[in-house]
């Protein structure tokens, strides 16, 4: 029988909640590009109920309880004294979200002889220490495309909130005013912007399509260019580095994954040659941006607005310049954990662990390291010694 560990955030500071916004979710059998959503045999939860928080347990006691194996659940994940370390050494499973990951390194690792399978209930894996991984025989996966178009909606959103001077408006109205002049001295129309992403995979291509009713000018580049019938339908530019698009863009989106290519890309010399006032938006990872340099280019001008929902160190100590650098529009780490996505990365980890349990297969697709190597998704998308980090 398996002992199952699974790392969650922890639930709201007034409880987990009894009720619901809404009654149901929308059913959605397949992303684009056609894979099909996750098709466990059954869940054991309510779809559009809070599942990633700790009392969510992802759905999964009954179906792992039934079956004889032990599921123990914590938030509770740093330092040598944590559950996490403590249940650690007799784990067959762990389970855990980029938003609240738990850190497999390859210390923990060695100290866990028993560890078969991490699965990430999410896309990214680079909080696991792949090159470990291999070397223990065990197998990751994570539930690849689940939250890539929730993460889509989000850098939507925050193109719009920034340009259209959103949040300080929304506030005006908190604090109990109707000042018009000064919610709209900062706030512009998209519509006829040139707007640019740096990578057009899952995430970006959705960000591109999603932006195309604005009636903007899109731009993007990409280590390989877009099939020619995307960039007609869609209008679009392609450039060959990020350097070359940004000069052209009043908005850039950073969709591309972490790795030393991408590392500090956006640093003075690149944001200085963006133009002055242009918007960046950047739910990738935090370290493609030089923390610093954002700041000052916020308080200089060269930046009007940043926004996006990743940090580094993650969470993000009370004094980042992040959370009072002005003009921002940060969230913390939760495009990617709407209850929609919820919904769908609860019933990818049970089809994970159906498969595992049942030794059958694991999706192709949904595999980063299997029988010793890099497989599936990881093979394409990361590298042993240096995992690109796509948490997210
Ligand atoms: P994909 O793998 O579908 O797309 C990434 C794209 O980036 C690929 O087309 C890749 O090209 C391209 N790329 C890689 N390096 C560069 C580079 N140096 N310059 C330009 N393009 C490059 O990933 P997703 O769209 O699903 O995710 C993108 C990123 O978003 C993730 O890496 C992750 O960091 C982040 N993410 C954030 C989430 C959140 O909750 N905030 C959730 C999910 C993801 P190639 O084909 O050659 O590899």
């Amino acid at each position: 029988m398996a002992k199952v560990l699974c790392v969650l955030y922890d639930d709201p500071v007034d409880g987990y909640p009894t009720s619901y916004a809404r009654d149901d979710l929308p059913r959605i059998d397949h992303y684009p590009g056609g894979q099909t959503t996750p098709t466990p045999h059954g869940v054991d939860f309510t779809p559009g109920h809070l599942l990633g928080s700790v009392s969510g347990e992802l759905g999964l006691r009954r179906f792992l309880e039934d079956r004889g194996h032990t599921l123990v659940v914590t938030s509770d994940k740093e330092g040598p004294d944590s559950v996490f370390d403590r249940e650690l050494p007799d784990a067959d499973v762990v389970i855990s979200q980029p938003f609240w990951p738990a850190y497999l390194s390859a210390e923990r690792i060695a100290r866990a002889p028993r560890l078969k399978l991490a699965v990430t209930a999410g896309i990214g894996s680079d909080h696991v220490d792949l090159d470990a991984a291999i070397a223990h025989d065990i197998t990751v996966a994570e539930v690849t495309y689940c939250n890539s178009i929730s993460v889509a909606e989000h850098v939507v959103m925050m193109i719009l909130s920034l340009v259209r001077n959103y949040l300080p408006a929304h506030q005006w109205v908190r604090d109990g005013g109707w000042n018009i002049a000064d919610c709209v001295a900062r706030s512009y129309d998209v519509e006829g912007m040139h707007v640019g992403t740096v990578a057009a995979g899952r995430i970006g291509l959705a960000v591109l399509r999603r932006l195309t009713p604005f009636d903007v000018r899109l731009h993007y580049t990409d280590r390989h260019r877009l099939p020619a019938e995307i960039e007609a339908e869609l209008g679009l530019t392609y450039h060959p580095s990020a350097a070359d698009m940004v000069p052209h863009c009043d908005v850039v989106t950073v969709n591309a994954p972490l790795h030393p290519e991408t590392e500090g890309l956006f640093d003075d010399a690149l944001i200085g040659q963006m133009r002055r006032g242009a918007y960046l938006v950047n739910t990738a990872r935090a370290k493609i941006c030089d923390r610093d340099a954002v700041d000052r280019a916020l308080r200089t001008g060269q930046l009007a607005g940043y926004a996006g929902d990743v940090w580094f160190p993650q969470p993000a100590g009370p004094d980042h310049p992040w959370r009072s650098m002005p003009h921002h529009g940060m969230t913390p780490h939760i495009s990617g954990s709407s209850l929609s996505a919820q919904a769908r990365y609860a019933a990818g980890t049970r089809e994970i662990l159906e498969s595992w349990l049942d030794d059958v297969p694991i999706r192709d697709e949904y595999l980063i390291v299997d029988k010793g190597g890099l497989a599936g998704t990881g093979a394409h998308s990361y590298s042993t010694t240096a995992p690109k980090g796509r948490a997210g």
